[in-house]
């Protein structure tokens, strides 16, 4: 835990860490696998937290693409703003203005073997999904930046999807032989996961994800949702309305148990489903309802935000100015323990050379 000063008491708040890759705008799965953990967590007051926009994760799958990072960060940060995370609050920031990441993850990789890391599951996903010949390095070590990421600020919880938690626990790994080695720097952190571990997409497949693109986003407008929603995979072996339907594996069904606040509409809902008393255009019209109630403030800050460009800038200077500090701490910490300090007078002079 680390010491805070509030009011000018100390407290101690555990670290929270949450990064995405800015490779688009974030959709339903990433609400429910992070967003709504981390707000849950940050309006409790008992965390400090950081909210990390991972450009570098970014270009281990699009670095032919390099140049329109620019707005995919944007459009990043006005996600994490529009869900309600407030930058008053919290540390936002952006993971290549932290060069301190790169030097971490480059002492973190003497600890991780090939093997290992190719074991990781969403490597062969990745690479299957992509259609990938094979993985870079910059793949391979996707994980192990990740770790740097959480541990550069030494974070004690990360909220995740279910998808990421083998990330996780490669992170606990590096942590615990670094500190075996080298004594006790970093926490072991724990894996967060939220109500739904994984949001199936649209078009039923187990996972909503930005790269398959069977997605709802949260900065989509009403009309895309209900186009997106009429045109989603529903049970398969219904052919009409009076065939008794099933609500397992039916992403129409989990959505609505996700969003739809009104739990009694919902189980009147599946009732009739499984009868056959209802028709699959009435559950979608009231999916279609729910999900423009759910997004509808989240459209209302993000318009707010996008009309202040300079305050976007603001938010991402005082975040990653604040991230950097606790960089720079960490890897000192680090490079002390791994006894890399040698000459401490010429390292200091060679530090003022960029100061
Ligand atoms: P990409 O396809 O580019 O990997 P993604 O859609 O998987 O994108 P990420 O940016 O990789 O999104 O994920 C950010 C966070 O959202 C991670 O914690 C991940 O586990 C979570 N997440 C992503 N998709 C889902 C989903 N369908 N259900 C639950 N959590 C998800
Ligand atoms: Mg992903």
């Amino acid at each position: 835990m680390n010491a805070q000063r509030t009011n000018g008491k100390v407290t101690t708040k555990k670290r929270l860490l949450t990064g995405l890759r800015p490779t688009g705008k974030f959709h339903l799965g990433n609400y429910v696998g992070t967003f709504e953990k981390d707000l849950e967590l940050l309006n409790s007051g008992e965390y400090e937290c950081f909210f990390l926009i991972a450009d570098l994760h970014s270009l281990t799958t699009g670095y032919e693409t390099a140049r329109l990072i620019g707005d995919d960060i944007r459009e990043g940060l006005l996600d994490f703003l529009a869900v309600g995370i407030d930058p008053s609050k919290s540390t936002l920031y952006v993971q290549s203005l932290i060069p301190e990441v790169s030097e971490l993850l480059l002492l973190f990789t003497m600890l991780v073997s090939v093997p290992r890391a190719q074991r990781i599951p969403t490597l062969k996903e990745q690479v299957r999904d992509l259609k990938l010949e094979s993985a870079s390095l910059g793949l391979l070590n996707y994980p192990v930046l990740q770790a740097a990421d959480i541990l550069m600020v030494r974070g004690e919880v990360v909220p995740v999807g279910k998808d990421q938690m083998s990330h996780i626990e490669l992170t606990r790994e590096i942590a615990r032989r670094f500190n075996q080695l080298y004594g006790e720097v970093f926490p072991e952190p724990e894996g967060l996961s939220g109500r739904f571990p994984v949001l199936p997409g649209t078009d039923g497949k187990p996972k909503m994800s930005k790269s398959i693109g069977n997605t709802i986003m949260l900065s989509d407008d009403a009309e895309s949702v209900r186009r997106k929603v009429m045109a989603m995979y529903t049970d398969p072996t219904r052919l009409r309305a009076t065939d008794p339907g099933h609500i397992k594996g039916n992403p129409v069904f989990v959505y609505h148990d996700a969003f739809n606040p009104n739990l009694d509409e919902v189980q009147d809902l599946k009732s009739r489903y499984t009868k056959g008393k209802v028709g699959d255009v009435e559950v979608k019209q009231k999916l279609v309802a729910a999900l423009n109630a759910f997004l509808d403030p989240i459209r209302e800050r993000r318009a707010e935000y996008e009309r202040q460009p300079g305050l976007l800038e603001d938010i991402i200077a005082e975040g990653s100015r604040r991230a950097r500090l606790e960089a720079r701490e960490t890897l000192e910490l680090t490079r002390e323990a791994m006894g890399l300090n040698y000459f401490p007078r010429a390292r200091q002079r060679v530090q003022e050379v960029g100061a």
